[in-house]
């Protein structure tokens, strides 16, 4: 059987180690246009200097000879034959697959402000090659300004300050990481980053630019009608799958790579895996769903659950978090509880009797637990404030009719 997976990304690589281990026959092709396989989540501590380029490999160094995979790094597909079963890459040279695998990632957007598309001096931030052009932009004293407070503008943010370069980062929200935190969470790092230095601009619209006779950004224009001057802009303000290359391919595309529940696209013997399907952008989800569509690969029928669409970590100058559901989404039967103190900050999101969303600020621990609840849609035994000194000891035990843990017969009636 000839495998071809296209991207080297979390879904890419997992999908090949699961492919070796399932057909130790198989021969297995890796296309990508990376050259050297990296961490996305950790671009910002190449950014930030505390990682070489080679310590955002999440592979052992021998991964492609020891699971004897073809790698040609550096290689982008440009177009799918379908009807030969065979890839294009962009010196024209084909390769021919039985089963083809397409984990492409994402792409960032760049908003439509005049002048911000075609300026020399704006950067993304999803790749390592985006982390060594802002590197390089970074020079001491330099003016920056970030498009976009998520979790990758955040972190551009982070890279930026341990280089001794305060940017200003500029949101169309009210707050920052308006889709990882609430608001009293997202005001516990904003007053962080401003202590290192960041200044925002909330609930601002850049709406122009000034660029200079060379074709770069000297100032950044808001609808405020306030300027930031810059020296470069780094953009964080959403992505879109990687599908471009896929227009007429004869594969169905909507937002993403359509696929069904065994990770199939429309075309036979072609699967899609990670950010290029747009069903969730985080990285535990693209491993998963690469093991998967590994398995339907080698004709083991899986279904793909997306369990936490919604899940993010993080952890900035020492403050970590955990959220794990929509935080934000409250409708009118959602009982919300919250705790707090010096340190730390936790909220909980109760339906029914079942956890449906946490928050966890300063101590995570126990985030175990959590996960394992909302996951199985167990039936909280407490009510109030208790549920966060719930631990496992509190289980009953496994029953076995349900497959799944239980707090004990009386209380857990899911
Ligand atoms: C700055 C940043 C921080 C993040 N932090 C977190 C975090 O803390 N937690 C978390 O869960 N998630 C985080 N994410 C998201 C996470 O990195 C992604 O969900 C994950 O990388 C998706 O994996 P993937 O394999 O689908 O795609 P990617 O990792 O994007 O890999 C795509 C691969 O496809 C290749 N490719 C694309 N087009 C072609 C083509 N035409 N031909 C050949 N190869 C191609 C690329 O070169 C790449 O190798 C972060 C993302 C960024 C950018």
């Amino acid at each position: 059987m000839r495998y071809v997976i296209v991207g080297a990304g979390a879904a890419g690589i997992s999908a090949a180690r699961t492919l070796r281990k399932l057909d130790k026959e198989g021969n297995i092709t890796l296309v990508s246009k990376d050259d050297k396989v990296h961490s996305r989540c950790m671009l910002h501590k190449y950014l930030g200097g505390e990682r070489s380029s080679k310590e955002l490999s999440f592979i052992a160094p021998d991964f492609f000879e020891a699971n004897r995979i073809q790698w040609m790094p550096g290689t982008a597909m440009t177009r799918l034959n379908s009807s030969e079963h065979c890839i294009q890459v962009e010196d024209g040279s084909s390769i021919p697959y039985d089963r083809l695998l397409i984990a492409s990632g994402a792409y960032y957007l760049i908003p439509p402000v005049p002048g911000l598309r075609e300026a020399k001096n704006v950067f993304g931030f999803r790749d390592l090659s985006d982390a060594q052009a802002i590197r390089s932009a970074a020079r001491r004293g330099a003016r920056a300004v970030i498009i976009g407070s998520g979790l990758v503008g955040m972190d551009a943010a982070w890279g930026l300050l341990e280089q001794g370069i305060k940017p200003v980062i500029v949101e169309m929200a009210d707050r920052i990481l308006p889709l990882q935190l609430d608001k009293a969470a997202a005001a516990v790092y904003q007053r962080l980053f401003e202590s290192k230095g960041c200044s925002f601009r909330l609930s601002a619209k850049a709406s122009g630019t000034r660029l200079d006779e060379d074709g770069y950004v000297r100032a950044l224009l808001l609808d405020s009608q306030e300027e930031l001057p810059c020296d470069f802009l780094v953009v964080a303000a959403g992505v879109r799958p990687e599908i471009r290359f896929l227009e007429a391919c004869g594969m169905e595309t909507g937002r993403g790579l359509v696929v069904d529940q065994y990770l199939s696209t429309t075309v036979p013997h072609v699967y899609g895996a990670g950010d290029v399907c747009g069903l969730s952008g985080i990285w535990p989800n693209a491993m998963k769903q690469g093991i998967t569509a590994a398995k339907n690969m080698c004709g083991i029928l899986t279904a793909y659950e997306d369990v936490y669409a919604m899940k993010n970590t993080m952890n900035f100058f020492g403050l970590p978090s955990l959220c794990i559901g929509d935080i934000n989404r409250i409708g009118s039967e959602t009982q919300v509880i919250t705790e707090e103190d010096t340190n730390n900050y936790r909220k909980a999101l109760v339906e029914d009797g079942v956890l449906t969303g946490i928050l966890l600020v300063g101590n995570i621990s126990g985030s175990g637990i959590y996960q394992y609840l909302i996951k199985n849609r167990i039936k909280l035994p407490v009510f109030g404030r208790d549920i966060f000194r719930l631990s496992f000891a509190d289980f009953y035990g496994f029953d076995n009719q349900k497959g799944k843990f239980v707090w004990n017969k009386e209380a857990c009636c899911s």
